[in-house]
């Protein structure tokens, strides 16, 4: 017994000498305070590497933050009388409940019908992870956290709201639903969700994502879905665009307008949207009423909340509870919306009426657009390519309750290695922004000694990516970052009329 103590001491002080010889600080210090029970190591015992709610912590409401913005989110208008869209117009697009959500700026708290959370256990509650190795890697005294939501099929928080959406379709009684997606994401998520009530789901997808990731397109049709390249030759839109643009690898917003067409056109159906609108960041907040109480239960503050920005849904659901906090008063967060610099919505874009679609057949939004004939730099890889920016979180910008950055590709894929090297996701270049600048303010901290409290949104995981991942591979990404003269015409286009100065 004695012999084996004395074996240990001896062990323990090679080690030290070692450590200090590799000037390995952080790591004496876990072994020095191992012995007197302080510090770091009992900082670990007490928050775990993973904080798992139990199953029935899962919300049984979501959050809707605009029953508590001061300034409300601009309503939707009708582009023809240039009048807010009335429940009446919206329900020839949406399904009844989702334009009951949609426009409900009153009701704090909106019950998760049973069905849904019932959906939810299949893949939810999703962890709040405590990343103790990409912390150790930048040797930060940051504390960093994240969200991860890519433990589902669809790999993304998609399917949060896409299972609400499909729910409320069949509710109706529909046959089914129409979209659109770009990189699969949304478009995997909803068939996934239309599978589980024996719903029909008809996909556009932009044309350059259905070429470049054919895996994706049949992960869908192995649900169950109908998918098309778009722009395409079965809707009026798409052919128009076709004869304008020949050879064009699609967008987003052309895309939308061909499901809404098709929608329009098929008795039964109604076309649900995967992000930017209202009831989607609804569907959304479960992500951070979860995050909120994981931190809670360990009394866990954060300082800084990091979400990547595309049309701003899971940024929308994560950052809501803590919003909601920093407008009642009781709180302050910095709030950080990370955006690609090929496609600066927030950041270069200007707040206004604007088209959600290219075809221009859907409501105008007040919205952060770079307009509605942006389209992105082919060369960029990583998704959060829509021109606008959920109305939500642009008021909400506007009003100073949050900031927002631009990252450029290389960086975010750089960002991406060293976080899949220590702490084992593949991350999909969405959520690598986020990434990115939770690193850069680990730096910072790193700087200046600060202990702050990083917490991140991760949407999800990159595995269909890999071509995006080649090229950085392979030392041929470039960054692209429009000079002003290459966002005009997409601004120019966007609509001037009396009360939509900008
Ligand atoms: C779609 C997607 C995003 C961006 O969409 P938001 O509506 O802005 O959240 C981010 N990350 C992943 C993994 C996605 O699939």
């Amino acid at each position: 017994m004695l012999i084996y103590h004395l074996k240990c001491i001896f062990i323990q002080i090679y080690v030290k000498l070692l450590l200090l010889y590799m000037g390995n600080k952080e790591a004496i210090c876990n072994i020095m305070f191992a012995d007197t029970g302080k510090g770091m190591v009992t900082d670990m015992k007490k928050i775990p590497y993973k904080i798992y709610l139990e199953e029935n912590e899962i919300p049984t409401h979501w959050y809707n933050l605009r029953a508590e913005m001061k300034n409300k989110p601009a309503p939707l208008l009708n582009p023809e009388t240039l009048q807010p869209m009335t429940a009446e117009e919206l329900k020839a697009v949406f399904c009844d409940e989702l334009v009951t959500q949609e426009l409900d700026d009153t009701n704090a708290y909106i019950p998760i019908p049973q069905e849904i959370q019932d959906f939810y256990k299949m893949y939810r509650p999703s962890p709040l992870v405590r990343a103790y190795c990409l912390e150790e890697k930048l040797q930060t005294p940051a504390k960093i956290y994240y969200k991860f939501e890519g433990n589902n099929t669809s790999g993304s928080h998609k399917l949060n709201s896409a299972i609400a959406q499909a729910y409320y379709a069949k509710k109706q009684g529909l046959k089914g639903v129409t979209t659109e997606t770009g990189a699969g994401q949304w478009g995997t998520a909803l068939s996934m969700a239309c599978a589980y009530f024996g719903l029909d789901c008809l996909v556009y997808m932009v044309k350059v994502s259905y070429e470049q990731k054919p895996f994706r397109r049949e992960v869908m049709r192995t649900y169950g879905a109908t998918v098309t390249p778009s722009p395409s030759e079965t809707t009026e839109i798409g052919r128009k665009i076709l004869a304008e643009h020949p050879g064009t690898s699609g967008s987003l917003g052309c895309a939308i307008s061909e499901a809404v067409e098709a929608e329009m056109g098929r008795e039964g159906y109604r076309y649900v949207l995967g992000s930017v609108l209202n009831q989607v960041l609804l569907h959304q907040t479960v992500i951070g009423l979860e995050a909120k109480a994981a931190l809670d239960k360990y009394e866990i503050v954060p300082d800084i909340i990091i979400g990547c920005a595309g049309g701003g849904s899971n940024l929308g659901g994560l950052i809501s509870p803590f919003a909601g906090e920093m407008i009642r008063g009781e709180r302050n967060y910095r709030i950080i919306g990370v955006e690609p610099a090929s496609c600066p919505s927030f950041t270069r874009g200007v707040f206004a009426y604007d088209f959600c679609d290219t075809g221009k057949v859907c409501p105008l939004a007040k919205m952060y657009t770079l307009g509605s004939g942006f389209i992105p730099s082919a060369n960029h890889a990583g998704g959060l390519r829509y021109h606008g920016m959920s109305p939500v979180l642009s008021q909400l910008y506007h009003d100073g309750i949050m900031e927002a950055v631009s990252v450029e590709q290389t960086s975010v894929f750089d960002a991406a290695t060293q976080f899949a090297r220590v702490e084992g996701i593949l991350p999909a270049p969405e959520s690598s922004h986020a990434i990115r600048v939770a690193i850069d303010e680990a730096l910072k901290c790193k700087e200046t000694g600060e202990e702050k409290t990083i917490v991140f949104g991760l949407t999800g995981t990159g595995y269909f990516d890999m071509v995006a991942y080649e090229k950085y591979n392979n030392g041929e990404m470039r960054d692209y970052v429009p000079a002003d003269a290459d966002l005009k015409p997409g601004l120019d286009g966007i609509p001037r009329f009396p009360g939509n100065e900008f």
